[in-house]
């Protein structure tokens, strides 16, 4: 098979201006952040995946309209961003209806089959495999295969399992997502290397990104590893406008300075027009290298990954 870059995008109402969920964020990102990622795929003609949470698709239904002209895949991103409705803290039962009730929203508004998932913030527990199996998933792009951030993100220490999990897409076991088996999810890693390679990583670091990148694509001229990379239509939104309100974590003043202060300023850098721009390079450098843009699905069936798990 020739080289792909997977490019994704996770729909929600996240402000990271704010860092806070916002409906009016979720309209900017229907009326400034998607317009701005469709046409830029449009430019260079590629089909990405959307993973849409069920919250924004029923808040602003036209965002997911707007992306079946264009061919693109419509995904589930869970029900809900809230940090109690993460997959590493719901039981089974939650999980399952959360999946269930996000597939339905989606596929109504889509009249496609929604068959791939990835966990709001990456978050999944012991139990998400069974969940997506028993709510007629098929693939998941939730795992960041050897990254790791044990204090850059929620859930840091259940995270340490990315460092073992396999490199290349596999079938993942019934059990775990984490390691391969044989009638489990079709699991599709974001690309990391330590840090993670996606968008937040791009805008913060640019230069860190650029080598990252060259290494990613040497690494899929040997092995044949795809490019996963993940980013938001709420990057590429300005809010800078609005007076920041920073919600604090601790009341201790340096440990705030660390948590809050720092981490939003630094979350905050590249937001926007200049965020798509530097989007726009790592699409460049890819088309540059010849490399094959698709939906995680396509890529999944056209692997023969899917066909194995649908023949057990
Ligand atoms: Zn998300």
């Amino acid at each position: 098979m020739n080289n792909f870059c997977l490019l994704s995008n996770d729909v929600e109402t996240t402000s990271i201006w704010h860092n806070a969920l916002r409906d009016e964020t979720g309209l900017k990102v229907l009326k400034e952040g998607m317009p701005m990622l469709l046409d830029l795929y449009e430019k260079y003609n590629i089909k990405s995946t959307f993973f849409f949470t069920g919250y924004i698709a029923k808040l602003y239904p036209e965002i997911v309209k707007m992306v079946l002209p264009f061919g693109h895949e419509v995904a589930s991103h869970g029900l809900s961003h809230k940090k109690e409705h993460g997959f590493d803290v719901m039981p089974l039962n939650m999980q399952i209806h959360h999946l269930k009730e996000s597939k339905k929203i989606l596929e109504d508004l889509s009249g496609k089959e929604v068959v791939s998932f990835r966990a709001p913030a990456l978050r999944v527990n012991g139990d998400t495999s069974r969940a997506l199996l028993e709510s007629n998933y098929k693939i998941d792009s939730s795992i960041a295969s050897q990254r790791f951030d044990l204090f850059m993100s929620f859930g840091g220490l259940k995270k340490l399992k990315w460092l073992f999990a396999p490199r290349l897409p596999y079938i993942s076991k019934e059990s775990s997502l984490f390691s391969k088996g044989q009638n489990g999810i079709v699991e599709v890693p974001v690309s990391a290397m330590i840090l993670p390679y996606l968008s937040t990583t791009m805008r913060i670091f640019p230069k860190i990104t650029s080598y990252q990148r060259r290494f990613l694509a040497f690494e899929t001229e040997r092995s044949g590893k795809p490019i996963v990379f993940l980013t938001h239509p709420n990057e590429f939104i300005d809010e800078r406008e609005e007076n920041k309100i920073i919600n604090k974590r601790s009341e201790n003043p340096l440990a705030s300075f660390l948590q809050d202060t720092l981490r939003s300023k630094l979350k905050s850098k590249n937001l926007g027009v200049n965020g798509i721009k530097l989007y726009e390079n790592q699409i460049e450098f890819f088309v540059s290298q010849g490399f094959n843009f698709c939906t995680i699905k396509e890529y999944c069936s056209n692997s023969g990954l899917l066909e194995r798990t649908e023949n057990k």
